[in-house]
């Protein structure tokens, strides 16, 4: 049997976990799983069935199209989908009974349209912008978007089925924007319910606000990074023993030695100050790993950590074997959960400046994605 060369795999055993302990936590609030972009790289279809299996009754994901891709792969559960452009395939979104959400009046037109043609009513969720100033109403048209709803409501055209918003600063928990943004979300609310609409859903909270502030669940929370065992506030979060689903595999394709003086990769960015071994790690970053962790990062090899040396380039880069010399083929654990020793998503991402959503939602590239479930994982 041969090996893949380099692999993304990913313990669906660890998703159920992460998606019972997250949904325990918030009950009676209920848990939508977001699994938009790939699943944040974990591969959205397979993804979705573990969080259904585990009972989750929503999932979330940005477009259109990657809830039609989950209903090709068999699911037929409920779906909200909050990232749309103007002239968006609402006919389909209906016929396929997707709840959509509007941001704007104009928004909420085009799918009552939609609704007109399909003789299907729309299940439509209206998101306010409490101060995220991303997508969703502004509060100073709020009353009007409310308004067109509720006139669209009575016209048999489309159902309110949830209010929702975004907080902007959720992994802090102390930072004063979120008790701000939850009193504007709440004022939005009481209009909403004046103009007559009685929505099953609100909703406020993703990942760090579901874990961290118990008050802002209301009746639904959105959990992307968490559902992963990602932690989405790094040394905030109390420990709920959440599994990181992802490691990255691969292998050395050569080990050799170096000696004193020698400069490693592009640019000869480090210089080995004496006689070492190094191997050759044949990922780049047309694999999604962060050029920016060069001369930063490392991987697992042989019981070791192993420091990555040199600029990462586009196929592979070159770790310090520190005068070891493991054969070609040895393996690369690049980061997994963390529980041998090996780095994580989340140490790549300190190393590289960023947070660990975008290490494992850009990881991809050339290397295959492989689904692997031990059971109960946790
Ligand atoms: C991506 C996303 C989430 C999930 O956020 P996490 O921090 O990963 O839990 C929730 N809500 C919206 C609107 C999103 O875009």
């Amino acid at each position: 049997m041969t090996r893949p060369r380099a692999s993304i795999s990913v313990e669906l055993g660890a998703i159920r976990h992460n998606v019972e302990v997250l949904a325990r936590l918030v009950a009676p609030s209920a848990l939508m799983v977001v699994v938009k972009a790939d699943g944040y790289g974990h591969g959205m279809v397979p993804v979705a069935h573990a969080a259904r299996q585990a009972g989750a009754p929503w999932l979330g994901v940005a477009t259109i199209d990657e809830a039609l891709q989950l209903r090709r792969g068999g699911d037929s559960g409920r779906v909200l989908c909050w990232l749309t452009v103007p002239g968006e395939d609402y006919d389909t979104a209906l016929r396929e009974d997707l709840d959509v959400t509007a941001y704007s009046a104009a928004e909420l037109d085009e799918i009552a349209a939609a609704a007109e043609r399909t003789g299907i009513a729309a299940r439509v969720q209206l998101k306010v912008d409490t101060g995220l100033s991303r997508g969703g109403s502004p509060t100073a048209v709020w009353p009007d978007l409310v308004e067109e709803a509720r006139r669209l409501e009575t016209a048999g055209l489309v159902r309110i089925t949830g209010i929702w918003s975004h907080f902007a600063t959720s992994d802090e928990p102390d930072h004063p924007a979120s008790d701000a943004q939850q009193k504007v979300f709440d004022e939005a609310l009481d209009v909403a319910f004046d103009a007559g609409l009685r929505p099953e859903l609100r909703h406020l909270a993703n990942s760090a606000a579901a874990i961290l502030r118990p008050g802002a669940r209301y009746d639904l929370v959105r959990c992307g990074i968490a559902a992963y065992g990602l932690d989405p506030a790094p040394g905030r979060t109390p420990d709920l023993g959440l599994v990181p689903a992802m490691s990255v595999v691969t292998q050395l394709a050569m080990v050799k030695p170096l000696r004193a003086g020698d400069s490693v990769s592009y640019g000869h960015t480090w210089t080995a100050d004496r006689d070492t071994t190094v191997g050759l790690v044949p990922v780049g970053y047309a694999e999604g790993i962060p050029r920016h962790a060069g001369n930063r990062a490392h991987v697992w090899v042989a019981g070791k950590r192993r420091p990555v040396r040199g600029r990462v380039c586009m196929d592979q880069f070159v770790v310090d074997l520190d005068g070891d010399l493991p054969e070609a083929g040895e393996q690369v654990l690049v980061f997994g959960p963390g529980t041998a020793g090996e780095p994580t998503a989340q140490d790549w991402a300190e190393a590289s400046e960023t947070i660990s959503y975008e290490i494992v939602a850009r990881i991809g590239g050339r290397m295959s994605l492989l689904h692997v479930d031990s059971g109960e994982v946790g």
